[in-house]
């Protein structure tokens, strides 16, 4: 059990569910477009959306982005202390500071204050890309040297009675992050924020991330996470609850089962799985969706799901509840199958 972070309207931490969040990929001074890709993030369940803020424009631009924004908004500093105080002052509900580049206590402590004053969360943001090349030569690019650079900046924090933290520890190497994690958990109570830094595109990072994060969210690691992509952040936020729901830790939305297709199909079945997802993608109720190529599991499956397709020879029998309602041609197995969803998830509201 760790302590809390209130960021915003968010508690992260303290046994509360694990945050997902996710960062824009916009140019923050464009307010038009990074205000788009929050709502379409927020669409896809972002519960924390991060900006970088790397100049005054930026800073200020986040005056505008603040009060339009649909959830908690984060201020990412790098090397000038003076943009966390302009965030500070544009009303964003977190700062993440990486201890790597702001090197000054005296600083480091000027920020606390101000955002101690407005109630606003820190994160202590550890990346082993960016260690202070003290801590580097002395204990290399390890787990210690992580947790002491955390550590010696939670120190600096708690000197002016500032403990509304999360910290996390990164690096692209999963084993390196796993070890690092593990041991702060050891010796700090703060609530952690989990990610595989620079973990690649779409496959390697979503394969990286998801090794990592699950075993550590498996161990009871973890209060809030980002995936990090290579790719839109949509696809950051799709996988960070792909992750939590395939540990039973949270849920949002359908969970699809379908199988791999082999000889035996004699149906699209990823044409009809991605029409399908894309017609139901706004759906927030949890239900299980099979969608599976022949009678040899299909039948089995979409039985099992709340709705589910088995196919056959350009067609498919539709499922619901385990009850067979009827044999669809493929084209009209999309329209059949959203429709019955959407009634199980308006039955369900
Ligand atoms: S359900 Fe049928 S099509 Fe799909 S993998 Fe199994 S045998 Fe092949």
């Amino acid at each position: 059990m760790t302590r809390l972070a209130q960021v915003g309207s968010l508690v992260i931490g303290g046994g509360a569910p694990v945050v997902v969040q996710t960062m824009t990929t916009t140019d923050t001074r464009d307010v038009a477009a990074t205000l788009a890709q929050i709502d379409r993030v927020v669409e896809r369940g972002a519960e924390l959306v991060r900006l970088a803020v790397p100049d005054e424009a930026a800073a200020r631009a986040l005056r505008e982005l603040v009060p339009q924004a649909p959830v908690p908004l984060v201020a990412d500093i790098q090397f000038d202390w003076r943009l966390a105080i302009l965030s500070l002052e544009a009303g964003v509900a977190g700062l993440r500071l990486n201890p790597g580049n702001i090197r000054e206590p005296d600083k480091v402590r000027q920020v606390a204050e101000a955002a101690g004053s407005r109630g606003v969360a820190i994160r202590v943001g550890v990346n082993a890309g960016s260690l202070d090349p003290a801590i580097l030569t002395q204990y290399g690019r390890t787990a210690e040297a992580l947790t002491r650079s955390a550590l010696k900046e939670i120190a600096w924090l708690e000197s002016v009675g500032f403990t509304n933290l999360v910290v996390s520890l990164k690096a692209s190497e999963v084993r390196l992050t796993v070890a690092a994690v593990r041991l702060l958990a050891q010796r700090s109570d703060y609530p952690q924020h989990l990610g595989i830094t620079e973990a690649g595109d779409l496959e390697s990072g979503v394969v990286k991330s998801s090794v990592g994060l699950g075993i550590l969210l498996h161990e009871g690691l973890g209060d809030t996470l980002r995936v990090s992509l290579t790719g839109p952040p949509e696809a950051e936020v799709d996988c960070a609850w792909e992750i939590l729901r395939s540990l039973g830790l949270r849920s949002r939305g359908p969970e699809y089962i379908s199988c791999p297709t082999c000889g035996r199909c004699q149906i699209d079945l990823p044409a009809l799985l991605k029409d399908v997802k894309n017609r139901l993608r706004d759906l927030r109720a949890p239900l299980k969706i099979a969608v599976m190529g022949c009678v040899v599991n299909g039948p089995g499956e979409a039985r099992e799901a709340d709705v589910g397709v088995a196919g056959g020879r350009g067609r498919g029998a539709l499922f619901v509840r385990g009850e067979l309602v009827g044999h669809y041609s493929y084209e009209a197995l999309p329209a059949a199958l959203e429709e019955r969803a959407r009634h199980l998830a308006e039955a369900a509201e």
